[in-house]
Formats: structure tokens, sequence, C-alpha cells
């Protein structure tokens, strides 16, 4: 059964159980310009600063924190390596490792963590993105209280979930770091730029979760009775030449057109003679269709990545999600 992700599902309040409990408390953690040339969320964070009443933070002690400042200053993604690739607990104890961006990783934690001085229990992470992502949240693995939160603000605002799990060659991000934590992704918008159309759906999604976890506190959620996530598969790269070049271009047809299916055959890259390259499925994906996201990402292109490719999947949403996030947002703190 396959539904849209707006509108579908028929909502209902899921209430705590009597025996939710939890051991810790903090704040939430609301981090923008994680990377550094993304400044629609430390924009955000500034005006905030200056007039804490302009984020409806719902009740909820908010810490805003600017990811990178470093890099935010110097207007570029980031310094030494990508700081939402450097929150790998391998990574992090390894002392040999003192990195910009692997310093800047221990401190947050440090600071922040749910065991650090000033604690914090969720992370947001917001981001921008110049492909044509819209209003989206990007999902780590399956924690339950993480899919709770998605849940819940795909219900209230129909936004698309990437679930990226099991990519071997990205890992390492700051969500995961945190008891509950997700990534608003918003875009499409060129890096660097300031845009109030991705301002304003930034601040939507933010405001949004915080009310759902104010309402989680509360022992109380909307949740859908579905949830559909874009499960990650694999990346495929553009075609390149011997020496590393773009050997072809991703294909009009497919520009800006993230979320929506692709099968076999269909155009996917443009080559310089005008012909077309057609989507051929990566070893071991099948002839199912795929539906793509970070199509043309401009940070990606170092990583070699063109798109993702995802399948579309429709879950019953579980009711010891919500039980999960109950138990970790009794501890939040309320102003
Ligand atoms: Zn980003």
């Amino acid at each position: 059964m396959d539904v849209t992700p707006t509108g579908t599902a028929t909502g209902r309040a899921i209430d705590s159980s009597a025996t939710a409990t939890t051991t810790s408390t903090g704040k939430v953690l609301v981090v923008g310009g994680t990377h550094g040339n993304e400044r629609n969320a430390p924009w955000l964070l500034e005006a905030w600063a200056a007039e804490p009443g302009l984020l409806n933070a719902a009740g909820l002690a908010v810490v805003p924190v600017v990811g990178n400042p470093r890099a935010l200053a110097e207007g570029r993604r980031y310094r030494d390596r990508d700081l939402n690739r450097s929150f790998d607990p391998a990574l992090l104890a390894d002392p040999a490792r003192v990195d910009w961006e692997v310093e800047r990783a221990r401190a947050l934690l440090a600071t922040h963590g749910s065991s650090g001085k000033e604690p914090c229990l969720v992370a947001i992470d917001l981001h921008s993105t110049t492909a044509a992502m819209g209003n989206s949240l990007v999902v780590y693995g399956r924690r339950p209280a993480d899919l709770a939160l998605a849940a819940a603000l795909q219900g209230e605002l129909g936004l698309p979930i990437y679930l990226h799990e099991g990519d071997p060659r990205q890992t390492g991000y700051l969500a995961e770091r945190w008891p509950c934590g997700l990534v608003i992704e918003v875009g499409s918008v060129p890096q660097g730029v300031l845009t109030a159309l991705v301002t304003e759906q930034t601040r939507l999604a933010l405001e949004a979760a915080l009310a759902l976890l104010a309402e989680a506190r509360r022992g109380r959620l909307p949740q859908p009775r579905r949830l559909v996530v874009h499960r990650h598969l694999a990346s495929i790269d553009l075609p390149r030449r011997p020496d590393g070049s773009p050997a072809a271009l991703i294909h009009p047809l497919r520009q800006h057109r993230d979320w929506q299916p692709l099968r076999p055959g269909d155009p996917l890259f443009l080559r310089p003679d005008g012909t077309t390259g057609a989507y051929r499925p990566p070893v071991g994906l099948g002839e199912n269709p795929v539906w793509p996201v970070f199509i043309n990402e401009a940070a990606y292109g170092e990583k070699g990545i063109a798109l993702g490719l995802t399948a579309r999947e429709v879950w019953p949403v579980e009711p010891q999600w919500a039980h999960a996030l109950f138990a970790l947002a009794a501890g939040l703190v309320a102003v």
C-alpha cells in the first residue's frame, strides 16, 4: 500500500503511559551553520538572539548554537573536514585527530551533549541545500524517539523524510550524538545566499518541532497512522572522464525533481554532444523505481555524489515510538 505524505493518514493522539520515566533533564539544542556556507539558519539564530520573542519555542528551554562559527565567518562549508561527518565516536576518541571540526564536535558535546555542562536531550540541526528538496527532514537510523518526532512533523506539515541509514561512505552525523535528533533540510538555495522563503520554511518547521516536543513533554503527541520514508539505497555519481572531470550533466528533465520516481531507462544525464544517458540501476537495486534526493547538491560533488537513491516505503507508526519520546521529553526543561 502506498500513500502520499500529506493528508492521507488519519491523525490520532497517543497518550503517555503512566510508566514513562526519565533519568535526565536537559534543553533543546538548535544548531544552525553546521555548514558554514549555509547562512539562512545562522541568520535566524542571530535574529532570535537579538529578539527571543521572534521564535515561538512552545515554552521549552532552547539553546541556539552556531555549529561551525569559523567556517561561517569564512563563508565556506568547513575548514578541515565536514563537521556533519565528524561526530563518529571512534574519530572523537582518537587523540591524534586535532582537525578544527573534530575539536569543534568534541566541544559541542562537552558543553551541550546529554552529559555536558549545559545538557541538551534533543538536537535539531538546521541545514539548507542547493537541491530542490523543499522543506524536508533527514533522519539517521531508526531510533524510536526520532521516528516519533519525524512522524508527528510529517503528520503536521506533510514533510518528506530521507531516512539516511546503511551508508558506510557517510557517517558521523551531529544529530546522532544526542538522545533524539534530526535535520531540517530546506532547499533549493545557492550556497551563501539568504532568502526569505528558506528562512521562513526553516522557522516554520523548527517551531512545529518545538511545539510537538512540548506536547510530548506533556505526555501527548499527535501521530499519523503511517509514516512515509525515503530509505537510502545508494548514491551515484556523474559519469566521469579518466581525469575525474564530469563527462555529463544531470539531465534537465531530472534537475529539481527530488522526491519524484526514477525508473530504469529514464533520462538521467546529458552529454556534451546532446545525447542522453539513461538511468541504469546500480548492482543489487533491481528494476524497481527509486526516488532521488539531493540531486546535484553542490557540496556533494567532492564526495562523488550526484544524487542519492531511495526506496519510498510506508510504515505503520508504532506506539512505542511515541512512548520512547515521552520518556525523553519528560526531562525537557521548560521556561
Ligand atoms: Zn548542510
